[in-house]
């Protein structure tokens, strides 16, 4: 039994020793190293390349070592009844919904603009928003998005989401469908996008979609960056028919040199940090579900390869 560490050496070298140190009796290697491709059982990956997964032809159980799964599912020759999981990791949760606060706060007590005075040497004060005005939509009810809207409900903001089917949580008003989709935009100050990309969610927040938030509205994105169109969010914000966006994804990670994503003065940008999984919860995963795709078992946070997340 063995396990592949397929991974980018700053996570495959802690995930290995990990993986080794919670599994003596699994034999694991990562990348760099020469691995027995008949042995392996397992892969722990992010994505991947075409011509890796048929290398191992012992192969039961393709591990994202992430909450996304979109890269892993665009691999080419992924056999379509290939069981993959994915990670949920609550610590990883909290952590994306302290940023999306963070950024949040920071848009309605104007805290930008407050940056920008400084700089100008110019002390002048702002009324700040009403709670009333700051109303909260998110768009998927997942692990994470389930999360955003717990913590902006627990804060006393109005809140909203929206997913594929109702979730009724606390606080929390339920929106689906494409109607409900509208219905939700149209009263939506803050707009967070916690979906996964799948080939229902890719480039659905066009200029069509965004145009349907208020005068005024602020996005914030720490879904994937495919969601959006930048080119029409970054118009809907230069019209000053959306008050600017926090973006923690992109298309192209890093963006292009030339991206005005770099300088725009209503944009603030993160290098995809809201929040990583502990790999402490990643190998403990793995070696769970491997144990698990051996006995027969039903695996952890399997991932619906039909509804592509
Ligand atoms: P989940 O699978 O738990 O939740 C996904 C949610 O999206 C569900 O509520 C689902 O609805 C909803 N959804 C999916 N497709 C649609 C659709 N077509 N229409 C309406 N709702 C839809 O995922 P997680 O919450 O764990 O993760 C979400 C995403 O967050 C990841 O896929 C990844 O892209 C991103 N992420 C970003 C990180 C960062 O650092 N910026 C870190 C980790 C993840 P339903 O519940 O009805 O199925």
């Amino acid at each position: 039994m063995a396990i592949l560490v397929h991974l980018p050496s700053f996570m495959a070298v802690p995930i290995t020793a990990l993986l080794r140190e919670q599994a003596p009796d699994i034999t694991v290697w990562n990348g760099r190293e020469a691995a027995v491709p008949e042995e392996v059982e397992a892969i722990i990956a992010w994505g991947l390349k075409p011509g890796v997964l048929p290398a191992y032809p012992k192969l039961r159980l393709v591990c994202a070592a992430t909450a996304g799964v979109d890269k892993l599912l665009a691999a080419p020759d992924l056999p379509q009844d290939m069981p993959v999981t994915r990670i949920v990791d609550p610590g990883q949760q909290t952590g994306i919904a302290h940023f999306v606060l963070a950024m949040a706060l920071r848009h309605t007590r104007e805290l930008g603009v407050y940056a920008e005075q400084r700089h100008r040497g110019e002390w002048k004060r702002h009324r700040g928003r009403a709670l009333s005005r700051c109303r909260v939509g998110v768009l998927g009810l997942g692990e994470i998005g389930s999360e955003v809207a717990r913590m902006f409900a627990a804060i006393g903001f109005p809140v909203a989401g929206w997913s594929r089917s109702p979730k009724h949580l606390p606080g929390v008003a339920d929106f689906t469908g494409d109607d409900g989709l509208d219905a939700m935009l149209a009263q939506t100050d803050i707009l967070v996008c916690t979906l996964p990309l799948t080939p229902q969610t890719n480039g659905m927040l066009d200029r069509k979609t965004l145009a349907r938030l208020p005068q005024g509205a602020y996005f914030i994105n720490v879904g994937r960056g495919e969601h959006v169109v930048e080119a029409d969010l970054l118009a809907l914000i230069d019209e000053g028919h959306l008050a600017g966006a926090a973006l923690d994804v992109f298309a192209k990670e890093p963006p292009a040199a030339d991206d005005p994503i770099w300088t725009h003065p209503r944009i603030e940008a993160t290098p995809h940090i809201a929040a990583d999984p502990s790999y402490e919860l990643v190998a403990q995963q793995c070696i769970e579900n491997l144990r698990r795709a051996r006995d027969g078992r039903p695996l952890l946070n399997q991932v619906d390869r039909h509804a592509g997340y």
